[in-house]
């Protein structure tokens, strides 16, 4: 498990579906047409859609240790 994953930050997205595309665990889906949600069991906090966001509406969090 990574150590980290990535959240997008709702009031920032825009929707536009770009970090669909880039990611490559496709664990990001779009919930009601108005923001993208990251699976975090599914991301492995590459950072690619923090990368390709045009809206700068993705950050790191870091996993807690179990
Ligand atoms: S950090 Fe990587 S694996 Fe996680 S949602 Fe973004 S593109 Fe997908
Ligand atoms: S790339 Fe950014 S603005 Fe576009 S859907 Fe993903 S999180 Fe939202």
């Amino acid at each position: 498990m990574s150590k980290r994953y990535s959240i997008v930050q709702q009031s920032k997205c825009v929707s536009c579906g770009t970090c669909l595309h880039f990611c490559p665990r496709n664990a990001i889906t779009i919930i009601h047409g108005t923001h993208a949600q990251i699976n975090k069991d599914l991301c492995i906090g590459c950072g690619l859609c923090k990368k390709e966001c045009p809206a700068d509406a993705i950050y790191f969090q870091e996993r807690e240790a179990k």
